[in-house]
Order: structure tokens, then C-alpha cells, then sequence
């Protein structure tokens, strides 16, 4: 087999890896958006914006994080995309709230194949078997991929601190060895800190029950947070979620969400109500829509920056009350290239006075989980991708992986022969 990383050696988010059999069976894992927002490359034979013959047999997406999906709407309907279905709705759902029509993806237009975890399939000779990957993304899967009498895993993005960290060596244990690893370095060389366990946040998340009002900024698909928050919360609040959440959630089975769970209620403003697209057509199918806070009581909200004038509108009602940021902080630092959140965030908390809890955990590797994987997978070879390459990151990478280590550019290619 031949390993091209197309994109991804020095970039965090928008990596694509392309690999071809010995039969010219060629297949590209994940095709999202590059998270600086500069446009994908192109891929001659991949995508409608080129007439030329479909010249890939297969396109699969790990999860549905937009640097990994984003740009999976342009692959040409003669080729294959592979995906987890939850995934994909979760994907369609957040594409609708964004108005970014153009990325949804549709039978009509793709191709599109639901693969399930453990269950392996063929593109042509080449063997594929996804696993469930921990990450903050719901189904997220590490890739193994068989020809040619060699095996590679993917990993996607992945960690072993949330949720499914219980299964990450199970599952590390399935897969065995590898000869060539392909792993994401998001965190590596970037920062010291131990990551605390997705579980150990409901600690931190309940010592906040003394405040009232409880306003939540949060990702509407970090399900395990989501699930996490309810858990913490909701014996002693009204548990209330935006409408991005609320239609994300209700496509899960068993996630807390307005439609099911009798304590949970989805909170539309009332400029919002206006605005027919996505609102109109989401509040015809939810339950338990309110259009006012119940400020009189105690609740936690997840809000999101168009809810602002409502909260500006009701500010002498704003009393006891904490704000939660339980996202990435690079969002909301001075030098992230849009301040639309991190201006939101400082209203509430220098404006609204409310009190201000930086609760989170990263959906990433930590040092501890990449050793970890090293030592079950055991890969003759190692490329790193998803990662900025510090002067400290590769000195990391290379006393983990020493002269298993390839020094890749994007473009280079490996023949594992
Ligand atoms: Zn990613
Ligand atoms: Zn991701």
C-alpha cells in the first residue's frame, strides 16, 4: 500500500490522507473544512468542481467534526463516502443552523454508505474496520484499514479521558499491531497540563448548584458534556437547552432532550421565533418549546450569541447567576480570528455580572494516551497529523516514536512494501 498525507502535517483540522492498494484501489480518509477557513484544496478526480473521471473508489469520514466532514458534500456522486449515520445527522442538523445548505449531505447528491463499528467491509481489495474512537464528537471512529498483507490504523481524533476512554484499550487490543500508525497530535508539544477526566468535570459543575441561574456556553454536538451537565444539574434545575442543542440531542436515542425527558425544555427567544429558517421549521417538531426564561425559578440554560438581546433585554433578571465556558479556550483568546464569542462571553460576564467558570476537558490525545496506543499497536512506522509542529512538538514526538518516526510533508508519500 501507498500512504499519501495529502493535507494535515502542519495543520490542526483539514487533513487528508489518500491510500492506494498494489491494485490501484484508492480511497481518501476525511475531507473537511481547514479550520483557518481557507478554502480545501481541491483533489483532481474527487470532487463535482472537475469534470475529469471519478479517480477514487472510496471516501471515508471518521466523524463529523466540519475539519473532518465539511467538504464531504463535493465528493462526486460516482464515489463512495462511508460514515456513521448518527454522524451524519448530527452533521446535516449543525449545517441547517449555520444556513451552510451547500454542506449537507443527501442521498440525491452522494453517494452515501452507514458503516457500523467492529463490522468490516470491502472498497474493492481493500479491507476497512472502523472502531468506536473516544472523542467529543458522538460515533467518532479509528480507522483500520488492510491490504496487501499490511495493516494501518487511523486514528482520527481520538482520546482516553471521556466517556468511552473505558474502551480504548479493548478496543487498541482488537486492532493488535500495525504497520504503519497515521495518529492525530493536537496537544502534543502545546501544553503541560494533565487533561482532567470528562467524569471528573460533574465535581466542578456541581459546586455551581448554589447559583440560580446557570448559563451554559457549550458545543450543541459534545454529547458527553451535554449528558455530563444534565447529570449535574438537573435534580436541582430545570434543565432548559437552545434549539441547536435541543434538535441535536433528540436525534440520539436516550440523550437528554425536550421531545423525550420530561424535565428537559428548549428555549427559543422571541427574536429568534421570527426567523423561519431553522427555527420555524424545528419548533414545529419539539416539544416543550418556552419563549421566556423561567427566572423566577432555578435553572441551567446552554446559550448561544443570538440569544444576546434577549439577555440584554432582561437584564434586572439576571440575579445570582454563573456563567459556565466549557469549550476550547483558544475560541474566546484574543488572537482567535473571529471575536464574536469571545465578545459575547465578556458581555456576560463584565455587563450581565454574572460569575465566570472555565469548566472543560479536551477532546484530544493527551501524551499519556498516545503512549498508551504506541505501546499496544506497536507500529513498525508513525506519521503525525492534526498537529502544529512546534520546535516542542516534534522534540516530543520524536523521543515517543524515535526512528519509527517519518518526517512528513504534506504530498510525501510512503510505499509500505
Ligand atoms: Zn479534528
Ligand atoms: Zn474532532
Amino acid at each position: 500500500m501507498e500512504v499519501r498525507i495529502i493535507k494535515g502535517t502542519k495543520q490542526i483540522g483539514g487533513c487528508i490522507t489518500e491510500i492506494k492498494s498494489s491494485k490501484d484501489t484508492k480511497i481518501i480518509i476525511d475531507y473537511g473544512d481547514n479550520l483557518d477557513d481557507k478554502e480545501q484544496i481541491i483533489i483532481p478526480g474527487l470532487t463535482k468542481k472537475d469534470n475529469l473521471k471519478a479517480n477514487y473508489d472510496g471516501v471515508i469520514i471518521t466523524h463529523s467534526h466540519k475539519d473532518h466532514i465539511g467538504c464531504a458534500s463535493l465528493i462526486k456522486k460516482e464515489i463512495p463516502i462511508f460514515l456513521n449515520k448518527e454522524g451524519m445527522e448530527i452533521h446535516n442538523n449543525l449545517c441547517y443552523f449555520n444556513r451552510e445548505y451547500d454542506k449537507v449531505l443527501r442521498e440525491k447528491d452522494n453517494t452515501i454508505k452507514f458503516f457500523d463499528f467492529e463490522k468490516s467491509f470491502f472498497i474493492k481489495d481493500i479491507k476497512i474496520t472502523p472502531f468506536i474512537a473516544d472523542h467529543s464528537n458522538y460515533n467518532s471512529a479509528m480507522i483500520l484499514i488492510e491490504a496487501d498483507g499490511k495493516k494501518i490504523l487511523h486514528t482520527g481524533d481520538y482520546r482516553n479521558h471521556g466517556k468511552k476512554g473505558c474502551l480504548f484499550n479493548k478496543v487498541l487490543n482488537k486492532i493488535g499491531e500495525v504497520d504503519l500508525l497515521i495518529t492525530e497530535g493536537t496537544t502534543i508539544g502545546s501544553s503541560n497540563r494533565v487533561f482532567k477526566k470528562e467524569t471528573d468535570l460533574s465535581k466542578d459543575f456541581q459546586e455551581l448548584t448554589k447559583y440560580d441561574q446557570i448559563y451554559v456556553m457549550c458545543s450543541s454536538t459534545n454529547i458527553d458534556r451535554i449528558v455530563n451537565l444534565y447529570k449535574s444539574f438537573s435534580k436541582t434545575h430545570l434543565f432548559i437547552m437552545d434549539m441547536c442543542m435541543n434538535s441535536t440531542t433528540s436525534l440520539l436515542k436516550k440523550i437528554p432532550n425536550s421531545n423525550t425527558f420530561s424535565n428537559v425544555y428548549t428555549f427559543v427567544s422571541p427574536n429568534q421565533k421570527k426567523i423561519e429558517e431553522p427555527y420555524g421549521r424545528y419548533i414545529k417538531h419539539t416539544k416543550k418549546v418556552i419563549y421566556e426564561l423561567p427566572f423566577n425559578e432555578k435553572f441551567v440554560v446552554s446559550i448561544k450569541q443570538s440569544m444576546s438581546d434577549y439577555l440584554k433585554d432582561h437584564k434586572e433578571n439576571i440575579k445570582n447567576a454563573c456563567l459556565i465556558y466549557s469549550m476550547y479556550d483558544g475560541y474566546i483568546k484574543e488572537d482567535w480570528k473571529d471575536p464574536k464569542l469571545r465578545d459575547f462571553k465578556n458581555y456576560l460576564v463584565d455587563e450581565l455580572h454574572m460569575d465566570y467558570f472555565p469548566i472543560h476537558t479536551s477532546g484530544h490525545a493527551s501524551l499519556e494516551a498516545i503512549k498508551t496506543l504506541d505501546k499496544i499497536v506497536k507500529p513498525k512506522k508513525v506519521i503525525i497529523i492534526h498537529t502544529e509542529k512546534s520546535e516542542k512538538a516534534i522534540a516530543i514526538e520524536q523521543e515517543i516514536f524515535q526512528n519509527r518516526l517519518l518526517d512528513f510533508q504534506d504530498g510525501d508519500i510512503i510505499d509500505l512494501k
